[in-house]
């Protein structure tokens, strides 16, 4: 049996300050560079991606493995065409490569589903429009999808069953590429397609309210797996959607594979029901960036472990630049001594505290690269680092950081800030203790995140609090100026609280 596999990953804002170009695919903070052919097995061998937890599935079901390319772009801007057309190149060429050897008898693609490009809208849509092209229609596909992706009829058409993580923060990748790599094998086996539904749904969901750990998103999770194992589909995927992508298919989506149209339909449907019914509890909880550090403030006077405080607007796993400083001012301003803020994300200050050494004192302008207002003031360097570690937490155990040359500095009255090359998210406490800070012995640990931290953080936290402090991941979207979003989602923010 042979069976091609790749992937490509990308998350796009709108209306992110930086678009994304192909060296972004190159050289991704905290995942395997873009890497094509033989030596992508062992790139994604091991990490925290579906591809990594197909392999062994197939391996062990005697499949001849046909490497194509696999890479990830962090969360931006919309992806340049000259990227994406080189990277579809790339994933088409090795595909008309691997025909000439022979037939391929299947083809396991490990996708995001969020990405946007300057002239497709929907990228995965068109990728797959373009393997199909090559391949041709009978050819079993199956591909994994972040949950954030935006699910169109397009991916699911051209798709035979679209398997989503199920958590959120994401730590379920490589088992969700195992189960996805079985039900290629049983597709494979099976000779003909499932039936299928695809269903979309018209609310939003704020990110901070799509956390699978808690609240309404864990009810709606539990509710998937009941109406999918009492319908006894193959899979019923559904993607909360990213709702900063300015096309007309943004918003969450249900996909359905089974045995008959009917169990496809009425577990769809059962589901969507689900979903309408509970629209209300779907509600954003970010609060005002000085409110957050005064409630942080007397809540870690009484405590004995770290608040965190999440700068949800700033999280570059949605498209922010993680260097916004509207949380890092407001803690100077009010005093925060024993604060930490997880991180800044500004090459040329990484570099100047380099040239100073540790110990010294120099004027910065920290930050603020993307939107114009950096943090002025003195700094003294604590400690420098090269910026690559093992990630730990449950969510990048398995990876490498690499955020170029990084630095730990202190602003009066004792605020430290961990300064990066590159910008990553601050989901995992190891980025805090490459520079020798031990999270636990913290009083308040601000974070450029907005779900994907508790994974990590939360086992440690005396209490969360979501901040909206400058940044373009916007805590409630649909104030955001969108143009071809579809105007029953846009009418209907209801689950952003409106
Ligand atoms: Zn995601």
């Amino acid at each position: 049996m042979r069976i091609a596999i790749g992937g490509f990953q990308h998350e796009t804002h709108s209306f992110a300050p930086r678009p994304t170009v192909f060296a972004d695919f190159q050289k991704p903070g905290g995942f395997p560079p873009l890497t094509r052919g033989e030596p992508m097995l062992a790139a994604v061998e091991g990490s925290a991606t579906t591809i990594a937890g197909a392999l062994p599935v197939l391996r062990e079901a005697g499949v001849e493995l046909v490497p194509l390319l696999w890479c990830l772009g962090m969360p931006a801007g919309p992806i340049e065409d000259e990227a994406f057309e080189r990277i579809a190149a790339m994933i088409c060429a090795d595909l008309s490569v691997a025909l000439e050897a022979g037939p391929l008898d299947g083809i396991f693609l490990d996708l995001h589903g969020a990405a946007l490009t300057d002239s497709f809208p929907d990228a995965e849509g068109e990728l797959l429009r373009r393997v199909r092209a090559i391949v041709g229609p009978a050819t079993p596909l199956v591909i994994t999808l972040d949950p954030h992706a935006n699910l169109t009829a397009a991916m699911a058409e051209r798709s035979d069953a679209i398997i989503p993580y199920r958590t959120y923060p994401h730590v379920d990748k490589r088992e969700t590429g195992a189960l996805a790599a079985g039900i290629l094998l049983e597709r494979i086996r099976r000779g003909a397609p499932w039936a299928k539904a695809y269903r979309q749904l018209d609310y939003w969901f704020a990110l901070s309210a799509q956390c699978t750990m808690t609240g309404p998103m864990k009810a709606a999770m539990a509710a998937r797996e009941a109406i999918a194992a009492r319908h006894r589909v193959v899979e019923l995927g559904f993607c909360f959607g990213f709702p900063y992508a300015d096309f007309a298919d943004c918003g969450a989506a249900i996909s359905c594979q089974a045995e008959s149209q009917a169990q496809a339909d009425a577990a769809a449907d059962e589901f969507l029901a689900w979903l309408h019914a509970h629209e209300s509890d779907f509600r954003p909880d970010a609060i005002p960036v000085a409110e957050a550090v005064a409630q942080a403030l007397a809540a870690a006077r009484k405590a004995s472990r770290p608040v965190v405080i999440a700068d949800t607007q700033d999280n570059p796993g949605g498209g922010g630049h993680a260097d916004t400083t509207g949380l890092l001012a407001e803690l100077v301003a009010q005093g925060a001594k024993g604060a930490v803020l997880c991180l800044i994300n500004d090459a040329e200050s990484a570099e100047a505290c380099h040239a100073a050494g540790e110990g010294a004192n120099l004027p910065l302008s920290l930050g603020g690269k993307s939107d114009g207002t950096p943090f002025r003031a003195t700094a003294r360097v604590v400690k420098l680092g090269d910026g690559t570690f093992p990630l730990t937490g449950p969510m990048g155990q398995g990876n490498t950081a690499r955020l170029g040359p990084s630095a730990l500095v202190e602003f009066e009255p004792g605020v430290r800030v961990m300064v990066t090359s590159k910008k990553t998210q601050a989901y995992d406490q190891a980025i805090l203790r490459h520079l020798g800070v031990e999270p636990g012995d913290c009083a308040i640990i601000g974070l450029k995140s907005s779900v994907h931290f508790r994974a990590d953080f939360e086992p440690i936290a005396e209490r969360v609090i979501v901040a909206a402090a400058p940044g373009p991941v916007i805590a409630d979207p649909s104030t955001l100026p969108f143009r071809n979003v579809r105007s029953s989602v846009r009418k209907r923010a209801g689950g952003m609280g409106g």
